[in-house]
């Protein structure tokens, strides 16, 4: 049990349950993809301990990249509004991209991003999400390799934050108290 200023925050998965979960990830991943020329692009900042673990269990020769959005809206939800505030180093027509995101919750933000990333003209895109809260989906999201499915809360840790902090926790928490919506 941890604490987030006034909020406790309870163990939903461990770092043991996490790291298992994505080695079987990588492995899958890794047979899907076999011989052919993939991308990973990590949403940041939320993605970045999943794709920096993610990718060390992925036995491809692959390119890494990253893009940083931010969603408008408050402490815990999104409105769908999303503004890029860095681009991808590279361009990705013709590649095979692998999409690998925090979690998914309304899905709005993943719907804004595929179009966004489709534009580039890459050869295909699918989706990993570390994450899923079936109980928000406003937008119908294909999640092709996903970790964990959750219910409607709050969680924070292994990379996800509540204002900020948080990210540096090794497991995944629920901030109890603090509703998903
Ligand atoms: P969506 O557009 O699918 O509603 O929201 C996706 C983004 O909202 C995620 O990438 C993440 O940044 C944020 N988000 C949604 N649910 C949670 C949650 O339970 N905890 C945290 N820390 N962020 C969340």
């Amino acid at each position: 049990m941890g604490m987030t200023g006034p909020h406790r925050i309870r163990v939903m998965y461990s770092a043991e349950q996490v790291a298992a979960r994505v080695r079987e990830l990588g492995a899958e991943i890794t047979r899907d993809y076999a011989g052919l020329d993939l991308t990973i692009v990590s949403i940041l900042k939320g993605s970045f301990l999943f794709m920096a673990d993610l990718c060390r269990q992925i036995d491809l020769h692959l390119a890494c990249e990253f893009l940083g959005l931010q969603s408008y809206g408050d402490a815990t939800t999104t409105s769908g509004v999303v503004r890029i505030t860095s681009d991808l180093t590279r361009p990705i027509a013709g590649k095979d991209v692998l999409i690998v995101e925090d979690i998914v919750d309304t899905g709005l933000t993943m719907a804004y991003l595929q179009e966004f990333l489709m534009t580039r003209h890459p050869r295909s895109v699918k989706l990993c999400a570390l994450l899923h809260k079936p109980e928000r989906a406003v937008k119908p999201i294909t999640i092709d390799y996903l970790g964990f499915t959750i219910p409607n809360k709050f969680v924070v840790g292994f990379g996800l934050d509540y204002e900020q902090k948080c990210r540096n926790l090794p497991y995944i928490g629920e901030v109890e108290g603090v509703a998903g919506d």
